[in-house]
């Protein structure tokens, strides 16, 4: 058997598989202070005897094994979580081999293998909801560097009449300040929600989200863009910023039909768990230990 964890800023959600990748268990703890997440997650997982374990982890976290903060969970405002070691505290207690990667990144991970991504090689998966992420695979590997990165801090060209500046406290006009749900909802006082599909606000989002679009294809030439997360339910903003998206390139390059290039997610809510899933099975099978500490 094998595990899988997603460890969110709201909620942890634990899930155990078969041999053939069918969840036999899952469950949800909401994400209060280190020790009592980290008991509960424990407890859990003592039920099953699992070989290996897949960790897709809100951030920042430490993704180097060369860096002294590997395995945290960096500096963030949940309360009690900075410098949490919590890939090393899992390691202690099960000693088996975990692959160690971002949230953003199982679900990219889970999309490439099982969602829009089958069959591709370089893809970049966004999510918009709370934060706004992106995880990349370039030849069907999930890319870190020192760093995981961090394409939610994109830094946007305003659109034409906004002049709203974002809700990052770190910068000004980036992706995540602009276009996140908080965002939308700062910007316009209201839950996105609540909005017509009609509303205008519509046309600025996909303004936001096109130009990102166009950032990470001068930047990787992926084979494709997918999009999940909350705010990507709202079906009316793909045709939005396909539009948006060939305007501002320019026809500078060429791109796969928009259509089949800017896509909505397959997985939904699911890809964290199903792409976890795929990388403890990895880490399981793997001769050299692939991602946790010694
Ligand atoms: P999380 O990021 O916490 O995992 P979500 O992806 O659902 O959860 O993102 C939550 C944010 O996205 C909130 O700001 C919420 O208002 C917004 N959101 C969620 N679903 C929708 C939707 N269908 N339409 C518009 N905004 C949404
Ligand atoms: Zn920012």
């Amino acid at each position: 058997m094998i595990g899988a964890i997603e460890a969110g800023g709201t909620k942890f959600v634990l899930a155990v598989a078969d041999d053939k990748r069918q969840i036999v268990a899952r469950e949800k703890i909401p994400t209060t202070s280190p020790e009592h997440v980290l008991e509960e997650t424990i407890d859990f997982f003592k039920q099953y005897e699992i070989e290996s374990l897949g960790i897709g982890s809100f951030g920042p976290i430490g993704v180097d094994p060369a860096r002294s903060d590997y395995g945290y969970i960096k500096k963030t405002p949940k309360v009690g979580w900075s410098n949490f070691p919590l890939l090393l505290k899992l390691k202690n207690a099960f000693n088996i081999p975990i692959y160690w990667t971002t949230d953003v990144n199982v679900a990219a991970y889970g999309e490439l293998q099982e969602g829009r991504g089958i069959g591709k090689k370089n893809l970049v998966y966004f999510t918009i909801g709370t934060g706004v992420g992106a995880g990349l695979i370039l030849n069907k590997q999930i890319y870190t560097g020192y760093n995981h990165p961090e394409v939610g801090h994109l830094i946007m060209k305003p659109v034409v009449g906004d002049h709203f500046t974002g809700i990052c406290p770190y910068h000004e006009s980036c992706l995540e300040g602009m276009a996140s749900g908080p965002a939308i909802e700062k910007r316009i006082g209201h839950s996105a929600k609540e909005l017509t599909t009609a509303d205008n606000e519509w046309q600025t989002e996909a303004f936001y989200l096109a130009q990102a679009c166009v950032d990470v294809t001068v930047m990787f030439a992926p084979d494709i863009i997918i999009f999940g997360g909350g705010v990507s339910n709202q079906e009316q903003l793909f045709p939005k910023i396909r539009s948006s998206f060939l305007q501002q390139l320019g026809g500078y390059v060429d791109t796969p039909p928009v259509e089949d290039y800017i896509v909505h997610a397959a997985l939904g809510d699911d890809a964290g768990i199903v792409g976890a899933l795929l990388l403890a099975d990895k880490a399981r099978d793997s001769s050299v230990s692939l991602s946790y500490t010694e």
